[in-house]
């Protein structure tokens, strides 16, 4: 079936699934193949659920009209998803990054809300499927399409670009996450790039943080870039006037607090403040939306729970957001102050060492105690408490409970599932 003729069928029915437990009526299923799985397999059990159609490309599987035979399920949904991208009218804006990237999506999401239909990427669905999926989820009346894209190796956000064909593009940071799959920091930066490279062989608008010195040099000379700085003239205008904790900035006399602790959050903010600008959305709407974004799924949130003051942000972690983190609890007002830190994954041959770093930067901020969860950080070498697993560190804090009022940071990578601690608290 022609790429075309499936766009149509899509039209009909506009709604994809790829996971027959999660089946919607009425949705065309794509039956993507996994390391340990065949998605042809259940494409009977999708039709039978309500799906409409079940897109297959194992001929043996399609036993009536209602499966659609491709000669790739992936590439097919990759196709229809770059042909809707192109039917629609809607505008594109793709952001990738080490760090943020969730974030700074919710945040121009929320900017450009007050004044666009608009729709992006749900949760994290930010891979070679998630793309697609949320392509796909552009409707007739969408204007802007907000797409994060994710990556653990070179080529993939190129491969993702021309799935998206985005017609602008942001970059949050260049750091420490993934070092593994790209083979260093220089491969992580030419990885992320790939995204700048897209737009700008193709003339497109870029936003940038002119004071990150690697987007600055890499766009040097490039004409259609819009971004903002702390200092740099030519680029627009944005203060930082500190996080404590919740990040406060100033853009042409007037401030703006979010609701978001970290200096970090100084640049995610910026860069959804400089979108809106770009789109014309009224200041009164842009700050408001910034003032009433409040992060979710454990990224870096602040709770209060039996007395104590709580960062969670135990949704990833990397050195670069492991080291941010610490100097953000660092300079929260309060003690005593305890810190949970669990692996770091994806290191590959550098964990050893980036580990034993991060043990040291928190050993040196002389916080009132840190505990070390995982495997990676039980074989550093320090005077920090150190549990191999979590249920040890479970069972000490049922006999040696946390002094009252503390304050806790929380962080740790998604597999080490740190906000349990919360239940043990
Ligand atoms: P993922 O790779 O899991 O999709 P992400 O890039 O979408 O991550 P977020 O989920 O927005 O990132 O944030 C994850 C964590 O990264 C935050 O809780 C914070 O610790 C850190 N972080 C966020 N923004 C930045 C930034 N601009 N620079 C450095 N670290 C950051
Ligand atoms: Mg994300």
């Amino acid at each position: 079936m022609t790429i075309e003729k499936l766009h149509q069928c899509f039209l009909a029915h506009p709604k994809v699934c790829t996971d027959t437990r999660k089946i919607e009526g009425d949705c065309l299923f794509f039956a993507l193949k996994g390391d340990n799985f065949n998605g042809n397999r259940y494409a009977a059990e999708a039709l039978r659920k309500g799906a409409s159609f079940a897109v297959v490309d194992e001929d043996d599987y399609a036993i009536s009209d209602r499966y659609i035979v491709v000669d790739d399920v992936l590439e097919a949904l990759q196709q229809l998803a770059t042909f809707h991208r192109d039917y629609s009218t809607a505008r594109v804006i793709a952001l990738t990054g080490s760090n943020g990237k969730t974030t700074t999506k919710e945040l121009i999401r929320a900017v450009l809300s007050r004044k666009y239909r608009v729709i992006a990427t749900l949760g994290n669905l930010n891979n070679h499927i998630g793309v697609p999926l949320t392509l796909l989820s552009i409707a007739e009346d969408t204007e802007i399409a907000i797409i994060e894209m994710g990556a653990n190796h070179r080529k993939e956000i190129e491969t993702l670009c021309k799935v998206a064909r985005p017609d602008f593009g942001y970059i949050t940071n260049f750091g420490k996450a993934h070092l593994e799959g790209f083979g260093g920091v220089k491969g992580v930066i030419k990885g992320k790039s790939e995204l700048y490279d897209y737009l700008m062989a193709s003339g497109k608008s870029i936003f940038m943080n002119a004071d990150d010195p690697i987007q600055f040099k890499k766009l040097n000379g490039y004409i259609n870039k819009f971004g903002f700085s702390m200092d740099k003239k030519d680029f627009f205008r944005m203060s930082f006037l500190g996080a404590d904790p919740f990040v406060k900035i100033e853009v042409e006399g007037q401030a703006v607090t979010s609701q978001l602790i970290g200096s970090y959050n100084f640049t995610n903010c910026a860069a959804a403040i400089l979108i809106g600008k770009f789109f014309n959305v009224p200041w009164e709407d842009i700050k408001n939306a910034i003032a009433s974004y409040v992060p979710q799924n454990n990224r870096s949130q602040i709770l209060n729970k039996n007395s104590h003051r709580i960062i969670l942000d135990a949704y990833n972690a990397n050195p670069t957001s492991m080291v941010a983190a610490l100097e953000t609890f660092k300079k929260m007002e309060g003690t005593p102050k305890i810190a949970f830190l669990g692996d770091m994954f994806e290191l590959g041959e550098t964990a050893g060492i980036e580990h034993q770093a991060i043990v040291d930067f928190a050993a040196s901020m002389q916080f009132q105690d840190v505990f070390l969860i995982g495997e990676n950080f039980a074989r550093t070498d320090s005077h920090l408490r150190s549990f191999t697993a979590f249920e040890q560190l479970s069972e000490y804090l049922m006999k040696n409970p946390v002094p009252k009022n503390s304050n806790l940071l929380i962080k740790g990578s998604r597999g080490m599932a740190l906000e349990r601690i919360l239940e043990i608290l």
